[in-house]
């Protein structure tokens, strides 16, 4: 597409956001998988649309309270960037521009301590662990309560599990070592499923390798860069830089919107001192089903048992970090076991990030829509690479009733290698 953005302007980013502009054909190949777009069926909430509006945005020809409300109802689930065949780098395009349009938006008084209290909360085990507890004694009574408060209280267990302190350090066991990694053990996690990054550091461990959790470690930045909060992203990503400086083969994530923001640090870093630093950083980030694959491990032993394993790709592994066969290999491994592929596969499931909380109608239809997918499925287990899409997926199976368990990727591997599948 022909544009006039004068990329000088606009930063480090500048010419980026203009490349994906440029690239575009206005072809439209990726409106029918676009989760916005099918639901609002509207041109403008679409990726096409939506870079029409910033491009007119970033040439100076359209108000930015225009184009705010389409490029805010965007999940960022990056389904067009799999989808589009000109190759268009979207999330070259969004997030700078959200980044670029925080400081010139007007928000209400309200709306501006809502994000803030978000931001300071979600970020913090510690706080947002006093928070959920909480909610969980409001959670009876959300039917009573607007969507905005009801929505997040039904994310959310019916009862928080136990803290969990983890070690500075775990040691790798047997007598071969294989190596040594850096844990992300990120925040809502590490309060709302905490056995996620226990079965991580099990399945390491017996494999031989060394973990590490440092300790001054912080929030990857991913929320924050999502919505536009640039200055917080990068200052997260500075501390994040500061904690994982060690001799580690790789930084490990299991959470997929984790791992897209690391990976996204040279983005969110550009133009600044600690761009090249980032690239190295982010060249060393692997989400845990990759690095475990590659690790080429023996067989979990027989469960004596079929096992039929419905697979929900997260957004942030399959679109974000092109990341599909490695989990997949993984639960493939596990003798007796058999994987379902979810028809509609590439549809969000609507969790994205703050999204529930921002836009509880659209994500909600589109829980509800993954939620019938896989009750359909018949499944015995339901598998997925991220937090999020565990929270939002446990809470749509759970209002049609269906009880079939929903676990992350790590949660079966370590089950089955602990032979308690
Ligand atoms: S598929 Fe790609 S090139 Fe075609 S309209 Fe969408 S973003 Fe543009
Ligand atoms: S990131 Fe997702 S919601 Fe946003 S335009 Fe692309 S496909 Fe649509």
């Amino acid at each position: 597409m022909k544009h006039a953005i004068q990329t000088d302007q606009f930063g480090a980013h500048g010419k980026a956001m203009a490349k994906a502009v440029e690239t575009c054909v206005h072809c439209g190949f990726c409106l029918p998988d676009c989760p916005t777009y099918r639901e609002l069926g509207q041109e403008m909430d679409s990726p096409r649309g939506r870079i029409v509006l910033m491009k007119e945005v970033l040439e100076g020809n359209l108000e930015l309270s225009r184009a705010l409300p389409h490029v805010d109802r965007c999940l960022g689930c990056l389904a067009c960037e799999t989808t589009c065949p000109s190759g268009v780098e979207y999330g070259e395009l969004i997030s700078p521009f959200r980044d670029y349009a925080e400081s010139r938006r007007k928000r209400g008084l309200l709306e501006n301590l809502k994000r803030r209290f978000l931001g300071s909360m979600l970020t913090h085990p510690a706080r947002f662990r006093r928070l959920a507890k909480m909610a969980s004694v409001a959670r009876p009574l959300r039917r009573l309560l607007p969507k905005s408060l009801s929505v997040p209280l039904g994310l959310l267990p019916r009862k928080l599990p136990g803290q969990e302190k983890l070690s500075s350090h775990y040691p790798a066991k047997g007598s071969e070592k294989r190596g040594s990694v850096a844990l992300l053990a990120g925040c809502a996690q590490q309060v709302l499923s905490p056995q996620i990054n226990l079965a991580t550091i099990d399945l390491l461990t017996r494999n031989g390798i060394d973990v590490a959790i440092p300790q001054e470690q912080g929030c990857c930045g991913a929320l924050a860069w999502h919505v536009g909060d640039g200055a917080r992203a990068r200052s997260l990503a500075h501390q994040n830089l500061r904690a994982f400086d060690g001799k580690f083969d790789a930084v490990i994530t299991n959470a997929a919107g984790c791992g897209s923001g690391l990976h996204e640090y040279p983005m969110m870093l550009a133009g600044t001192k600690a761009q090249e630093e980032a690239g190295e950083f982010a060249g060393k980030v692997r989400d845990i089903s990759v690095f475990l694959d590659a690790l080429s491990l023996p067989p979990p032993p027989d469960p004596g048992k079929q096992l039929r394993i419905a697979y929900h790709d997260a957004c942030h592994l399959a679109h974000a970090q092109g990341i599909r066969n490695a989990p997949r290999n993984l639960l493939q491994s596990i003798p007796g076991s058999s994987l379902i592929e979810l028809p509609d596969a590439n549809l969000c499931c609507g969790s994205a990030g703050t999204y529930n909380l921002d836009h509880p109608d659209t994500a909600a239809q589109l829980g509800a829509k993954k939620a019938a997918i896989l009750a359909e499925t018949g499944a015995d287990m339901i598998a997925s690479g991220n937090i999020g899409c565990l929270s939002q997926l446990k809470y749509h199976m759970e209002k049609i009733d269906c009880r079939i368990p929903i676990l992350h990727t790590v949660e079966i591997m370590a089950a089955a290698y602990r032979n308690q599948l």
